[in-house]
């Protein structure tokens, strides 16, 4: 959330930057600083415990040298000496080279014992098994003897000759220190008292009876005592056990050791660091054997260094599995470790102040960290100024996307990142390139359109002005036509109405004549010429008819009488109408049924005008002699209903194919002379076919040329029981006040 308010790019980059590389970078180099320092820290507590080990395993042996191994192992000449001794006390005698040969022996031993020990011991003393020291030997007396023991002649006499020790060492006559060994001057048999057995001190034999009470390999070290050279002694006491059955004790041997020996002077040396400290401390008394600062020995660490006490006491306590403790100390805090002896009661304590290798590290630390800074002040720089061309960049893109988007599609972005933000910019610049063609072509476009409009609307225009004026030419043509066809009507039933009356007349005065002709005797040609009067006035008066029928029809004042008849009824009346002419042209005529029962509703006398025609029209073309055919076919027609379609045919001449619609047109006759010589108007079929049609039937010819001609057509059956409206059809009043008003008129 936070991250939203950076707004720019930079800010964002530059959090991006802190957060992914300063704080990780921060973190890495202090977590480095950390463990180094902790690195260092573990060296210097491992050096140190190694210091305190070394050292402290170093003074074990020393005091542990060799010398119980040596005493017990080749102690032979101490063992029969110290027999012999016995055996004088008992009363035993023993010769005197003996006696002195075992105490030569006994010297030269002790003698080699310290030529090889010498180094670290001011003085031994032996005691035997009960505790009572036996001799007491010092290092200045051992060479010196073993230089004698090498060269003196052997003494077999009673009065020792070996060569008495050191003044020092002499005890005095009935002193403490002669035991219960010969004493010199008793009078029995004068065993030889070694020089320096005697002058044993209280201190001597305490530490002697000391050594009864010690387990095998337990020592008891005293250090209270001082040499003459003022170096401080270390009285250690060990038990001697025999090594055939170590249960059994031998005797007991007090070591005064030296100091210098133990501790010697390359040892303060041995410290860790500068500021590191090394000592030996009695863990008892608290007493500092050695010390690094060679004033503290002698000095009791509880007072001198009690913190290192604490924390070694604390880790006891706890049982730390750390070889090494910190405890405070001076220039810093210290590592210290402890080296516990294990015969004597002596801890090595080492401790090194890690702050001064620490040194090197924080300096390394440091130095990480200005590398570090100075890598992260680079890079800071190099994504500011980055930051600053993306951060450019991607205004420019903006601020060329908004000025695309303010309908400004000349401004081209320039971007020269070579990146994505300049791919995106001349992205934008091929897009606006592309806008600003696809407007120009639309521009062309609709500039075309609009010219193509505007020719287009002229022409249409135009167009429609001519239509307009023809239209207008039309109507009128129209008007003219129609007033020409009301004129031409009008005048066609105003002459054949006109005609009627004369015509009447006259074919009854033809008439009246013909019947008159015979009683006044007129002649043959008379009569002839009756006869053509009263036929050719027959033939106009049914050209009047038609041509009125026909107007009638035209003009929709046909009256139309609708009525349910059986077609057999008017197919029978036709015929009956035409037999006369049958007969007179011998026509001879093939009713191939009657069909009964079929009834149509229509105007009867209209079919009958149809059926009428049709079979004039048969008995008119059929060769003298000839055949007509009539028959009724019923079907079932488109809408599920029945028809009848009636068909007369005849042997004539046929209808050439290209006729056989014409036929139906007014006054359309296929042969004008033949049929005018026939006494045809070409009006019938038009008008068949207008009254078929009007009744929603169909009628036509089918004929091949010198093969007969077949007329059909059809009408709707009425179905039995079917219910047919009994009004006039229509037209029929409208016409009939029409017909009235003429026929009044
Ligand atoms: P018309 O009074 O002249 O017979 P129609 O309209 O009845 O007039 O007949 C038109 C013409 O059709 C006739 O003039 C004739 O040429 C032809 N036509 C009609 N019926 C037949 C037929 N049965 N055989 C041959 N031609 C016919």
């Amino acid at each position: 959330m936070a991250f939203t308010r950076f707004s720019s790019i930079r800010s964002k980059l530059f959090v991006l930057f802190l957060a992914g590389a300063v704080f990780p970078l921060a973190l890495v180099s202090l977590l480095a600083y950390f463990t180094s320092l902790r690195a260092v820290e573990q060296m210097v507590g491992n050096r140190t415990a190694g210091l305190a080990q070394r050292v402290g395993e170093d003074l074990s042996r020393k005091l542990r040298i060799r010398l119980d191994d040596r005493i017990l192992v080749e102690n032979r000449p101490a063992q029969d000496f110290l027999a012999a001794a016995d055996a004088v006390a008992a009363g035993k005698k023993i010769s005197g080279a003996e006696v002195s040969r075992l105490h030569r022996d006994l010297r030269l031993y002790l003698a080699r014992l310290f030529e090889e020990y010498g180094g670290y011991y001011e003085e031994v003393i032996y005691a035997d098994a009960s505790g009572h020291p036996a001799c007491r030997f010092h290092r200045s007396e051992g060479a010196a003897d073993l230089a004698r023991a090498a060269s003196a002649p052997q003494s077999v006499s009673g009065e020792t000759e070996l060569p008495r020790g050191g003044e020092r060492y002499q005890e005095p006559a009935g002193g403490p220190g002669t035991g219960r060994r010969g004493t010199a001057g008793s009078g029995t048999l004068p065993f030889p008292t070694f020089p320096s057995l005697g002058g044993f001190t209280e201190q001597d034999r305490a530490a002697a009876r000391e050594g009864l009470n010690l387990a095998p390999g337990e020592v008891r070290i005293t250090t209270d005592r001082v040499s003459p050279g003022n170096t401080r002694i270390l009285r250690v006491v060990m038990p001697v056990f025999s090594v055939v059955d170590v249960r059994l004790q031998k005797e007991t041997m007090v070591a005064d050791l030296r100091m210098d020996y133990l501790f010697p002077a390359s040892l303060a040396g041995e410290r860790f660091g500068s500021h590191g400290e090394l000592a030996v401390v009695n863990a008892e008394s608290g007493e500092i054997l050695f010390h690094t600062r060679a004033e503290l020995v002698g000095r009791n660490m509880r007072l001198v260094d009690p913190a290192l006490l604490r924390a070694f006491r604390t880790v006891a306590q706890r049982g730390g599995e750390s070889p090494w403790v910190k405890a405070p100390g001076q220039p810093g805090t210290r590592l210290a470790s402890a080296f516990g002896l294990r015969s004597v009661p002596w801890k090595v304590i080492a401790a090194s102040v890690p702050l001064e290798f620490e040194a090197e590290a924080r300096r390394a630390g440091y130095r990480n960290l200005l590398v570090a800074s100075l890598v992260v002040l680079l890079a800071g720089s190099v994504l500011l100024v980055f930051g600053k061309r993306i951060s450019d960049s991607i205004k420019e893109v903006t601020r060329g996307a908004r000025r695309i988007a303010e309908g400004n599609l000349d401004h081209s972005i320039r971007v020269t990142t070579h990146d994505e933000i300049q791919t995106l910019g001349e992205t934008f610049n091929a897009m606006t390139a592309s806008l600003r063609e696809s407007i120009a072509m639309r521009d062309q476009a609709a500039r075309e359109l609009e010219l193509l409009n505007r020719t287009l609307e002229d022409r249409v225009q135009e167009r429609t002005r001519k239509l307009e004026t023809l239209n207008e030419a039309l109507n009128q043509a129209n008007r003219e036509l129609t007033e020409l066809d009301r004129l031409k009507s009008h005048f066609l039933s105003t002459v054949s109405h006109e005609f009627k009356t004369p015509l009447t007349s006259i074919k009854a005065f033809a008439e009246i004549l013909l019947d008159e002709a015979d009683s006044r005797n007129a002649s043959e040609e008379m009569k002839r010429f009756l006869g053509i009067i009263n036929s050719e006035s027959d033939r106009l008066s049914r050209l009047i008819r038609n041509l009125l029928n026909m107007s009638r029809l035209e003009s929709g004042r046909m009256l139309w009488r609708m009525s349910v008849f059986p077609v057999k009824e008017v197919v029978d009346a036709a015929l009956d109408g035409l037999l006369p002419v049958f007969r007179s042209r011998e026509v001879e005529l093939v009713r191939n049924t009657d069909c009964p029962g079929a009834r149509f509703h229509a105007d009867r006398d209209r079919i009958q005008e149809v059926v009428t025609n049709l079979l004039e029209n048969a008995v008119k073309f059929s060769p003298r002699g000839g055949k007509v055919w009539i028959a009724c076919t019923e079907e079932a027609d488109a809408n599920g209903g029945r028809r009848l379609r009636i068909s007369i045919r005849d042997e004539g001449p046929g209808i050439p194919p290209d006729h056989l619609e014409k036929i139906f047109d007014r006054f359309s006759q296929v042969d004008a002379s033949d049929t005018r010589s026939k006494g045809g108007t070409g009006l019938g079929l038009a008008i068949s076919r207008e009254i078929v049609e009007h009744h929603g039937g169909r009628i036509w010819a089918e004929s091949t040329l010198g093969g007969g001609t077949t007329f059909h057509f059809w009408l709707r059956l009425v179905g039995d029981g079917e219910r047919v409206p009994t009004a006039d059809g229509p037209g029929g009043k409208p016409a009939l006040r029409e017909t009235e008003r003429e026929h009044h008129g």
